[in-house]
This record gives structure tokens, C-alpha cells and sequence, in this order.
């Protein structure tokens, strides 16, 4: 649903009015910014002719250094030099600590900072540092300033990590046009949003991180179905295991850090060179050997074995089989490495897609997201969801529908309502999230229910159940309810766009338009109706617990018929006769009302000390 375009009275778009639109993966080991030329996506280099940019930050007494040249710094100035920061995007000290990264972490509360020689800095600062660097980068390249921005984000990224990404670009002075899924992104790549729909599977194996990613396409939308992988399994592991290899066969000792570091340059170059050569010289001093592509194929099985493993996993999350994916996409360096293909293709029962480089085709897809948002291409062939359609709402008592939110409310989207129970001594409630404009849960599309349990016991009304709608991005809503007392809580999570046409959409909202005033006269009926059987349900519960003690049979006969008009009036649809029979049971239960009142600051008083009520005087 992207937004129509109007230009400005008495002017056409002209074709050199095209606006400078790029996407950037902002990755853990290395970084890219693309942008749509032609009808094709591409790459852009930087001054060194290199696309990947190393996320890497360096900070030096005159100034910043990002990418290569600050990763060349990284051995002699540590402390200074910033990688692998987006682990620990919207992150706090805690986490900081648990990843273990060799900086200095400002010690304390809240979101974790490193200190450098240029005072403290934020993960977010630092990726504002490589976002600067590539958007400087797309300003050479394209002559001119950036209009917008898409930046991809991992799939399992939270609210926290997305907006700690969004006020790194507010920071660097970007227009984010969207945060785009990286594995969404991988897909529109390959263009498989024109496909009508499908299962797709995206494998990303990085450097540092696995992920792994099922999305289900239909009409143009993603909806992530699970996701999996490792935050600790990637290239580098490859390169940790050539390099024991290599100290087992030389039977040699690790040394000193340098050449440590020596050897894991080495052993990374030669899983590299084995993607196309079937064996390659290694050599550690002056211990000088061969490794071969079947070596290198058993030492990675173990590693690609944990890949396949969370794969399988996905897969079981999202409740399918292997043979029901129709695509899968290779992401990331090493699914260069050909026994990783080799495995994949075994497990899916296909071949990956792997034409796009692997490293770029992130980028790519970001790219082509943000030509369409910017408005150099018509949206059509890509509907991903700008604003909620319908509104999306909870059912009340009565099966009436409670709009949480609005329709045209543009994503991403989080409100909270309260909500209570309807009887004493409730502790379950069925929560139904429906989508529509129609008053009634029946002539709404009903989206998902779950039950929130555990809510402790209480009079009705009493109970504060605080429920949460969440729509991210992609359109997807987390609905959660939570009591507020013992804190139990529980949720679900739909995709309200799933199976929805177009037309479908019109066609419910012509509806609410057309039914608007029957619809109203039909929820105040309701409204009434669950009125009713509320104070008669309350004044059952009285009777039954203090009827005979506190009143004569002659009065308890009246209030039962009291009662009992009202039960029938409520039955019926006639508004007016039940807000009568309502007020008039007020009036019949007021005398038990007022006694039961009585009773209990009596009974309260009657078991407690004279002391303590003179001490809570104090
Ligand atoms: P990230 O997503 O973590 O930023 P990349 O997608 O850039 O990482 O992947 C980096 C990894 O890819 C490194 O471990 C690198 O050694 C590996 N890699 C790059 N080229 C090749 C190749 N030709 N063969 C095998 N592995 C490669
Ligand atoms: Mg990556």
C-alpha cells in the first residue's frame, strides 16, 4: 500500500527528478551501500575501489577512521578501535559484558558505553560513524545529497535493537525511509515478490553470526514465519578450525599474540582460496603443508552441522517440511564455501540461489526497497504495508468489537488499553483479536484467540488486564495481555494482512460504511444487554451469599422480580425497556445494598483489637 503520488499543479515529473535513494546493510563484520541505476541494483565503492566496508570504527587523535583502515589500526590500538558493534545495538552493560569484546565498558546502568580517547561512545554512535562513512561514499558516487535511506535489520532484531539502528541514522542526519528485514531483503533480491506465493528459506552464514530466516510470501508481502541460527557460529569459526588443524599437523605452539593473528590471516585465506582451488599451501614458521578441499570439507562438517541443525529447527517452528519451500536464498561470505552449498541443497532437496553475490545481495534488496519508497518506481508490484488497512481490535462482552487500532494508523504502530474482568472470582480470560470496522466480532475477521491464565481471583471489575498491540514494520502484530499484579502474561503473534486482496479490504470497508448506522444502534443494544446481565449476575452472587440473613422473604421475593423483569427486557431488543428495568432494579436493590454495606464495616471492625485500630490512628 504505498502512498499515491500527486505532483505539484502545473508540473509533471520529469525523469531527472529522480531522487537519490539508497540501501545499506549495516552488517556485524562488514558494511554496503547500493543503490538502483537503470533498471539495475548495484554496489557502490568506496575510494579504495572495495564494496564491503569493514564495520569497523577507529578513533584517533585527530579525527574518525571507518572500514579498512581502522581495521588495519585494530592490533596496535585496541582500546580505540570498535568492531563487531552491532551485537550490542540497544544493548546494556550486562550484555556487553556477557559478549566479552575486548573494549573498556564505562562501568554502570542503562545502555553500555566504551570509552576511548575521544571520551565515551555509544554502539549507536558508532554505527552512526559507518553509516556517515557509506552515505559519504553514495554522495560521491551519485553527486549529490541523499534523499532516503532503507537500512536492513536482522529478522530477530527487538523494538530496542530497531530503534537503537534508527537513532544511529538520526544521528548520522539520514532519512530512514524504512528498517527492512535483511532476509526480506535477500528475497526482494532475487525478486521473488513477484511470485504470487511460496515459502522461502534465507541462509545467512556471516563471518561472526548464523541466521536463518522462513518467510512466507503472499501478494507481495513477507510475513517471517521463524527464525533461528547462532550468534556464535560463522566464517571465523571456519578460520579457528584450519588454524588447529594446522598447529596439530605442524605440531607446533599458538606463540605470541601477533602470530596468532598471523595464523588466523593465514588459515582465513586459505578456506578462501579453497572455495575454488581444490587444495592450498598453508604454512606456519617454517612448518610448510597442504591443505586439501575434502580436509577443509571434514573440518567444516561439524560447524555446518550446527547450521543444519538450526535449520531443521525453523523449519519445525514454522510447521513445515523441507519439501514445502519453494526457495532458498544464500546470504553472507561463507555460503561461498562449496561444501555449506552442498549441504544445503542436500537438506531442502534443491539448489540455493546463489547468482547475487552473496555478500552484496542484502545491500541489493535494500536498494530496490528504497527506489519504490522514495517514489521513482509505482509501488504496485511491491505492497509492503505503509499503514494498517483495517483496524485491528479486541472482542468485548456482548461480541462486540473494541478498536485498539484505527485503520490508516501508519506502522510501526504500539498501543496498550486496559481491560478488565466481567465476573467475581475470574481467572481466565479469552482474548479474540478481530480486524474490521464493523461493531460486531461477527461481521469482523476474526485473526487469532488465546487465553491470558493465571489472573488472581477478584471481584469483577477489579482485575487490571493491560493489553498491547504491537504491529512492527513488516506488518506483522504481537498481541499481549498482561495482569498487572502477579504479572502473568501471555500473547500471539498474526500477520493481519495474510489472505487479504485488495478488494477484500474495499469490500469490508464499503460494508462498515454502508451498516454504520445499524451497526451503532446495534452495539448500544449490546452495551445495555451485557449491562444487565452484569448487575444481575452481581446481585445473584449477593443473594446467594447474605439474601437470607440480611432480608425478609417478602423483600427477597420482590428483588427476585425485580430481577426477573430485568432477565426478560434483556432478552429482548427493545434499548429502552431495558435501561428502564435497569434503573428500577437499582431502586429494588437498594435497601440489600445499603445493609450488605453495613454488615461488612461491621464485620471488619468486629475482628480486630482495640489496640490496633488506636495504633493505625497513629
Ligand atoms: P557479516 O554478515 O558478518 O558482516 P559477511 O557476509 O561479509 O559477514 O561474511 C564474512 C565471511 O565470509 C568471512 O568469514 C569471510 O572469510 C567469508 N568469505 C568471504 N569470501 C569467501 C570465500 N570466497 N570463500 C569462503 N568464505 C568467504
Ligand atoms: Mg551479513
Amino acid at each position: 500500500m504505498a502512498l499515491l503520488q500527486i505532483s505539484e499543479p502545473g508540473q509533471t515529473p520529469a525523469p531527472h527528478s529522480r531522487k537519490r535513494a539508497v540501501g545499506i546493510d549495516l552488517g556485524t563484520t562488514n558494511s554496503l551501500v547500493a543503490t538502483v541505476r537503470g533498471a539495475l541494483a548495484e554496489t557502490l565503492p568506496g575510494a579504495d575501489g572495495q564494496h564491503l566496508l569493514p564495520s569497523v570504527v577507529r578513533y584517533t587523535d585527530s579525527g574518525v577512521e571507518v572500514g579498512q583502515a581502522a581495521l588495519a589500526a585494530a592490533g596496535q590500538d585496541p582500546l580505540n578501535t570498535l568492531s563487531s558493534i552491532k551485537r550490542l545495538m540497544g544493548r546494556g552493560v550486562v550484555d556487553a559484558e556477557a559478549e566479552r569484546l575486548p573494549y573498556d565498558i564505562v562501568p554502570g546502568e542503562g545502555l553500555v558505553r566504551f570509552q576511548t580517547r575521544s571520551g565515551a561512545k555509544t554502539p549507536v554512535e558508532v554505527s552512526a560513524e559507518i553509516l556517515r562513512a557509506l552515505v559519504q561514499r553514495a554522495r560521491a558516487s551519485l553527486g549529490g545529497d541523499i534523499d532516503g535511506v532503507v537500512i536492513t535489520v536482522p529478522a530477530y532484531f527487538d523494538d530496542a535493537q530497531r530503534q537503537a539502528t534508527k537513532d544511529a541514522a538520526r544521528l548520522a542526519d539520514l532519512n530512514v525511509l524504512r528498517l527492512l528485514n535483511e532476509p526480506t531483503a535477500a528475497a526482494l533480491a532475487y525478486g521473488l515478490d513477484r511470485s504470487a506465493t511460496g515459502d522461502i528459506v534465507v541462509f545467512d552464514l556471516g563471518g561472526g553470526t548464523f541466521d536463518v530466516s522462513i518467510l512466507r510470501l503472499s501478494k507481495g508481502v513477507f510475513e517471517v514465519l521463524s527464525t533461528g541460527g547462532d550468534t556464535a557460529l560463522g566464517g571465523d569459526d571456519f578460520d579457528r578450525a584450519i588454524a588447529d588443524w594446522v598447529l596439530a599437523a605442524s605440531g607446533q605452539a599458538v606463540g605470541d599474540a601477533m602470530r596468532q593473528r598471523g595464523l588466523m590471516t593465514m588459515a582465513r585465506a586459505a578456506k578462501e582460496a579453497l572455495t575454488d582451488a581444490a587444495e592450498t599451501a598453508v604454512s606456519l614458521g617454517d612448518w610448510r603443508g597442504q591443505l586439501t578441499r575434502a580436509r577443509f570439507d571434514a573440518i567444516a562438517d561439524p560447524l555446518i552441522d550446527r547450521c543444519i541443525k538450526a535449520c531443521k529447527r525453523a523449519l519445525r517452528d514454522a510447521k513445515l517440511k523441507p519439501a514445502a519451500i519453494q526457495e532458498v536464498v544464500m546470504v553472507g561470505g561463507s555460503t561461498r564455501v562449496p561444501r555449506v552449498r552442498e549441504r544445503v541443497a542436500d537438506v531442502f532437496g534443491r539448489e540455493p540461489l546463489i547468482d547475487i553475490d552473496p555478500d552484496r545481495v542484502v545491500a541489493i534488496g535494500a536498494a530496490l526497497q528504497a527506489d519504490v519508497l522514495i517514489g521513482n518506481k509505482s509501488g504496485d508490484d511491491m505492497l509492503l504495508l505503509d499503514v494498517i488497512p483495517l483496524s485491528l481490535g479486541l472482542e468485548t462482552m456482548g461480541g462486540l468489537t473494541e478498536k485498539v487500532i484505527p485503520r490508516n494508523t501508519t506502522i510501526p504502530v504500539t498501543v496498550a488499553q486496559e481491560f478488565t474482568t466481567y465476573q467475581d472470582g475470574q481467572v481466565a480470560m479469552a482474548i479474540h483479536v478481530v480486524q474490521g470496522e464493523r461493531e460486531l466480532v461477527d461481521d469482523c475477521r476474526s485473526l487469532a484467540r488465546f487465553e491470558l491464565r493465571g489472573i488472581p481471583p477478584m471481584v469483577a471489575g477489579a482485575a487490571r488486564i493491560r493489553v498491547t498491540f504491537q504491529v512492527d514494520a513488516d506488518g506483522l502484530l504481537s498481541v499481549t495481555a498482561r495482569e498487572q499484579t502477579q504479572g502473568v502474561e501471555a500473547s500471539v503473534q498474526v500477520k493481519p494482512s495474510y489472505g487479504l486482496s485488495d478488494e477484500a479490504i474495499a469490500g469490508m470497508l464499503r460494508d462498515s460504511f454502508a451498516c454504520a448506522g445499524e451497526d451503532k444502534q446495534l452495539r448500544s443494544l449490546r452495551e445495555k444487554q451485557v449491562e444487565a446481565r452484569g448487575l444481575l449476575q452481581t446481585l445473584a452472587n449477593a443473594l446467594q451469599a447474605d439474601g437470607e440473613r440480611l432480608l425478609a422473604e417478602g423483600e427477597q421475593r420482590e428483588l427476585l422480580a425485580a430481577m426477573e423483569a430485568l432477565h426478560k427486557a434483556a432478552a429482548g431488543g427493545d434499548l429502552q425497556a431495558i435501561s428502564a428495568h435497569i434503573e428500577a432494579l437499582g431502586q429494588a436493590s437498594e435497601t440489600f445494598a445499603n445493609r450488605r454495606m453495613d454488615d461488612s464495616i461491621r464485620s471488619a471492625l468486629a475482628g480486630r483489637h482495640i489496640d490496633q485500630l488506636q495504633s493505625e490512628e497513629h
